[in-house]
């Protein structure tokens, strides 16, 4: 019997290479040759033990171990059912083998208050994820990127990809699409400077992939000055090729001496919208000593609950009347729209260059320690 391939983590600090069966495909889902997938914050969270995610919420879970990782996923469809073929792609056009696709990995109940209530954002009480909260114990196992095949059932969100991009650069659209905060700061934008507005100074703490991609998209969006905040020289390298103005390197640089650097660029004030994208809970009060009065806060790296940190309620909210805004997932209204700004954007900007490091599935360990380091971008597994 064929078999199937893939990179499991069994418990945190442990990736086994295993082999699932083949599977035989129902009429309304589809197998996806995986072509590749990339490596996120959250999977590296997973390795660690860190595996609580929304916590306080009705939706609050531990990653269910043993998961295939992989949810930022480009492949090619290799089976599809009679009718998944008609009815699987988000804007209903017809799937072929051999078609390159994009997956959302959120998949929703339709439901539940917030399915009901809250449009695109899957902040479902049920909500599940492929490369994260769906176990690859029970057939047919392949809920995973990391891995040769992946299985796609109906009630996912499907995007058919535009044959001129290619899956290095099609990896990246799970990413670009979380970068919808910055869309969120223009929804809140508003002539009396709330919000993101055209010419804003923009600052994004932590620069890896998801922190490079707001870069772009920020850039992209209109963005003034934009000032980026990290550990590694290599990602401040690149972030300035990405369109950062300036860039300051949390190694060579005091917490006070980054504040009142950022305040200098910015006539005294403070950044406009402040993104976190490190993932680290300790950069959350800095990033507020940066921001101007009214400015927006925007909470995107911490995925999993980890340290608690402290804030004075006077100083860093009241007194400044920020904005300080909690956004979990990304929105599957915003992997079409992103897709054409990849298209648009093929030959300006050089998508090609974020994925930085490729690994077979047999050395995903190797992968998972390499996205760890501060000299990489995206590293992917490329079965
Ligand atoms: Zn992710
Ligand atoms: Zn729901």
């Amino acid at each position: 019997m064929k078999k199937v391939k893939a990179a499991v983590i069994t418990r945190p600090g442990e990736i086994e290479i295993q082999e699932f069966p083949y599977p035989s495909i129902k009429e309304s889902d589809m197998l996806v040759k995986i072509e590749m997938s990339g490596i996120c914050g959250t999977d590296k969270h997973t390795y660690k033990g860190e595996l609580r995610q929304y916590a306080g919420t009705a939706a609050e879970e531990d990653v269910p171990l043993p998961v295939i990782p992989g949810h930022e996923n480009v492949g090619v469809v290799a089976e599809i059912g009679k009718v998944a073929k008609k009815n699987l792609e988000f804007y209903g056009q017809e799937l072929r083998e051999g078609d390159r696709v994009v997956i959302c990995p959120d998949i929703i109940c339709g439901r539940c208050w917030y399915c009901r209530h809250i449009a695109a954002y899957p902040w479902c009480e049920n909500i599940k994820s492929y490369g994260v909260t769906i176990s690859c114990s029970d057939p047919p196992h392949l809920f995973g990127g990391w891995a040769e095949y992946m299985y796609i059932t109906s009630n996912t969100f499907v995007f058919k990809v535009p044959p001129e991009i290619p899956p290095e650069v099609a990896v990246l659209t799970e990413p670009l699409v979380v970068t919808y905060h910055l869309d969120k700061a223009k929804e809140f934008y508003s002539l009396g400077g709330e919000g993101f507005g055209t010419g804003d100074t923009i600052l994004i703490q932590g620069v890896g992939p998801l922190g490079l991609c707001h870069i772009i998209k920020a850039r992209i969006m209109g963005a003034g000055q934009i000032i980026a905040i990290d550990r590694s020289e290599y990602r401040l390298k690149m972030a300035k090729d990405f369109g950062a103005d300036v860039v300051l390197n949390v190694e060579k640089t005091t917490e006070e001496e980054r504040i009142e650097k950022v305040k200098n660029l910015t006539k005294g004030r403070g950044a406009d919208i402040v993104v976190e994208c490190a993932g680290v809970p300790e950069v959350v009060r800095e990033g507020i000593e940066m921001l101007r009065k009214g400015g927006m806060y925007f909470e995107v790296g911490n995925y999993v609950e980890g340290k608690e940190v402290s804030l004075s309620p006077h100083r860093h909210m009241l007194a400044k009347s920020i904005r300080l805004i909690g956004m979990t997932n990304h929105p599957y209204t915003g992997y079409g729209p992103t897709l054409e700004l990849i298209r648009r954007y093929l030959d300006t900007i050089p998508f090609k260059r974020i994925v930085t490091h490729r690994y077979k599935i047999e050395k995903a360990k190797d992968a998972m320690l390499k996205s760890m380091e501060l000299e990489s971008m995206k590293v992917v597994i490329v079965p």
